[in-house]
């Protein structure tokens, strides 16, 4: 058969969370892009909210060889769905390629586990936190027990989700190949490790940005959204001065009492910078919060909220200075990419780790993990927008040119991604 005759299919299959399901989107466009053909599998639940909230239907109907097909998770409908699924791969015959959303180094955190219980780092309990780790390659002198995934808290060699990633290394090595959403000048020393396991390794990141590039003005048009964005905080930030905004994150997973988030209330009002915050309805954990009356004057005066936002474009946007972000990898290559100084307060899984490297390693910011005491916040938040503003900045700028340059033609996640697609085309 004329082999030019049927394009290559390929099955993407995220799970079922705002991060993936976003960065396997523009995965799966950048193979629509090259000619390929694919199906995109999501749960009924995510299919439900991406038609209602994003523009994919109408956006991949340029696309003649995309389906968009949808299977059940067995949940009831008004199930939160807030916990982390558990997924198995199964040997089903075909060409594997994982794709990874989370950050190298904490893929190689994972993949290091079997080793650090093997030397007895880790599980631990108690609160001698700040004990340095040695038995991860490439990450001696700076990482600390604080900077591990929460898991390896729980001082039980039983806990579910330690026993889920264990098997990272095994995995990730029997598949036909790894797609890592990072980019080789932002964690060149970590992959090297990781390519000792995995030597068939993409790295094709930031991955949302390559459309950037290959699609010029419509790529913010783009959403990929699960709740519905707010725009009129693009309004608001218009009428902003430049590099005054802090904007406030923490995900679309992050769940926080009603004391931590008016921890954050007062540090940010206590602070005097203008903020912009994401407070997602379901993301408090006790009853709806009223803001209290020494909270609404700062607050009204410069402070905007909303429930979701565009967070792409309010990242891109000029009056944006600072992101106070839970780390999420998603989030924290958004940032990178704008060049935007980040203060990291990390909730679970890879964000601890990601937290550490921000903060350490690539000096992009501040690492504010494991406090929430609204002294704490003013003082950070006044470091990175106002004392400290102009270092931050500077290596924030370093790093975004490195970002785009390697989306270039010539670039190294330009010529991964076309290697990925011949590649798949060679299968
Ligand atoms: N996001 C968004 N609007 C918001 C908050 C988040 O569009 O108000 C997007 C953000 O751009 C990112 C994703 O949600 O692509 C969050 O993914 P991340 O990996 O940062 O964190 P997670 O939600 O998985 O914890």
């Amino acid at each position: 058969m004329d082999q030019e005759a049927v394009p290559p299919h390929v099955l993407i299959f995220p799970l079922p969370l705002q991060g993936p399901v976003n960065s396997m989107l523009k995965l799966a466009e950048l193979l629509c892009l090259s000619g390929l053909h694919i199906t995109f599998l999501v749960t009924d639940h995510i299919h439900t909210r991406l038609v209602k909230y994003s523009n994919i239907q109408s956006r991949f109907n340029g696309y003649p060889g995309f389906r968009l097909e949808t299977i059940s998770d067995g949940l009831p409908e008004d199930h939160p769905r807030l916990e982390l699924c558990l997924w198995k791969s199964n040997d089903v015959g075909l060409p594997i390629i994982y794709v990874r959303t989370i950050s190298a180094c904490c893929l190689w955190v994972f993949f290091c586990l079997p080793k650090l219980i093997e030397s007895g780092e880790i599980p631990f309990t108690g609160n001698d936190l700040d004990t340095p780790i040695k038995s991860i390659p490439g990450m001696e002198g700076f990482f600390r027990r604080r900077d591990l995934p929460m898991f390896c808290r729980s001082g039980s060699l039983s806990d579910p989700n330690l026993n889920l990633y264990l098997p990272e290394a095994t995995e990730n090595s029997r598949a036909h190949g790894l797609i890592v959403n990072t980019f080789d000048d932002l964690e060149g020393p970590i992959l090297a490790h990781i390519r000792a396991f995995c030597p068939n390794l993409y790295t094709i990141g930031p991955l949302h940005s390559h459309l950037k590039y290959k699609l010029p003005g419509q790529s913010l048009s783009s959403s990929n959204s699960l709740w519905k964005e707010d725009m009129s905080c693009i309004t608001w930030l218009d009428s902003q001065p430049p590099k005054s905004v802090l904007y406030v994150s923490f995900g679309s997973l992050a769940v926080m009492t009603k004391e931590q988030y008016m921890e954050f209330w007062h540090g940010l009002v206590d602070s005097g910078s203008r903020f912009l915050w994401v407070i997602r309805p379901d993301s408090v954990t006790s009853d709806p919060m009223d803001i209290p009356s020494e909270l609404s004057k700062g607050t009204k005066e410069r402070g905007y909220i909303v429930q979701w936002a565009p967070q792409e474009e309010v990242l891109a946007h000029r009056a944006v200075g600072g992101f106070l972000t839970h780390s999420g990898w998603n989030s924290t290559l958004e940032s990178v990419i704008e060049g935007v100084p980040m203060i990291c307060w990390p909730y679970f899984l890879d964000q601890q780790v990601n937290s550490r490297y921000v903060g350490e390693v690539w000096k992009l910011g501040l690492d504010m993990k494991d406090t929430c005491d609204r002294v704490i916040i003013e003082k950070t938040v006044r470091e990175l927008m106002e004392y400290r503003k102009d270092e931050f900045w500077k290596s924030a700028d370093e790093m975004a040119k490195y970002a785009k340059q390697c989306l270039m033609e010539g670039g190294s996640s330009y010529g991964n991604l076309e290697r990925l697609v011949n590649d798949i085309k060679a299968m």
